[in-house]
């Protein structure tokens, strides 16, 4: 009986090793092969000065375009990337690629400021990452002051003694330094005045209704006062309406990156964007206009 049991106990476990387990160990054979084989892509979404209208920015995001599952978002393999640690491998090639796509750019004359990279924890912090981050400028010849680098506020927050130590290192570089999804983890306010960063992004959740919930708009208007106090810039993710837009347009937000202005789009999409406007104008309702 008890060996019945067993036997039923071992089958269970094998049924419990469910689609997504399975499917996970799939993945990462197959991410890893990805990276070789040349199947991930890097889009890119403009961040939009609410002033002026202009691009002030991109932010590159990577994608997967996988044989089967066709164009994958990063929420579904980064995590793994990380668990597995091939985010060092996948995070050095988004950084390079997105500086060299961005420096011929700039020598063909289109020039959108700066381009913002992710970089999640484990890469962040790396052994020498600052060495990585000069190699890349040297390699691909992106002066510094077009790169921006983007760690979330959970990330930068979890050992904040050591991640002054790397943010002194790459700011030294003449790089730029933005913390993410802020507003969802748990800053030290001690700590944030310590960074030697430019820009806080104030995370979607803060945004999807902030022109409708008192509670969102209260959290998003301190975000904002918060940043300006700190002599720092701040742009608002997520943007998907006009009345967003003009809401965060009249609290002074500096910027705004989401739907409304663009998805982020693959390279040809955004220079088919970038020729056919010049530069995003919006108009103060927050009107797109593609002109100039
Ligand atoms: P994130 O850095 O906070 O990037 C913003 C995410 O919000 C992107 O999702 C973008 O497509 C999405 N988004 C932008 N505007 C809107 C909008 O108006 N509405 C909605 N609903 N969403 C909007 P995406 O591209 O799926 O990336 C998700 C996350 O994956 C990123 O969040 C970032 O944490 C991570 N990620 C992406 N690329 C990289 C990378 O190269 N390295 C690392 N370490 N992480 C990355
Ligand atoms: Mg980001
Ligand atoms: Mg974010
Ligand atoms: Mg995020």
């Amino acid at each position: 009986r008890a060996k019945a049991a067993g036997k039923n106990r071992a089958q269970f476990y094998v049924s419990a090793m469910s689609d997504s387990a399975v499917n996970y160990l799939l993945l990462e054979n197959d991410l890893r092969r990805a990276l070789e084989q040349n199947e991930l892509r890097v889009f890119y979404q403009p961040q939009v000065d609410l002033n002026t209208g202009r691009i002030t920015g991109l932010e590159a995001l990577v994608r997967w375009q996988h044989k089967d599952r066709g164009l994958m978002s990063p929420v579904h393999f980064i995590p793994l990337a990380e668990e597995t640690g091939l985010i060092e491998p996948l995070g050095a090639w988004v950084l390079e690629q997105a500086c060299a796509r961005f420096q011929h750019w700039l020598a063909a004359g289109i020039d959108l400021c700066k381009v913002a990279v992710n970089l999640s924890t484990r890469q962040f912090r790396q052994e020498g990452f600052e060495h990585t981050v000069a190699q890349v400028l040297r390699k691909t010849g992106l002066p510094a002051q077009c790169l921006e680098l983007e760690i979330t506020e959970s990330s930068a927050m979890e050992n904040a003694a050591n991640t002054i130590n790397m943010l002194n290192c790459l700011s030294d570089m003449g790089l730029s330094l933005a913390i993410d999804d802020f507003g969802t983890g748990y800053s030290s306010l001690a700590y944030l005045q310590r960074f030697p960063i430019q820009k806080l992004k104030i995370d979607r959740s803060f945004i999807t209704n902030v022109d409708r919930d008192d509670q969102e708009a209260a959290i998003a208007k301190s975000i904002i006062d918060l940043a300006h106090n700190m002599s720092l810039e701040v742009i608002a993710e997520g943007v998907e309406r006009a009345s967003q837009c003009q809401w965060l347009g009249e609290r002074g937000c500096d910027q705004v990156q989401g739907y409304f202005y663009s998805k982020p789009l693959s390279e040809e999409a955004l220079m088919n964007l970038v020729s056919d406007s010049e530069r995003v104008i919006c108009d103060a309702s927050g009107v797109r206009l593609l002109s100039q």
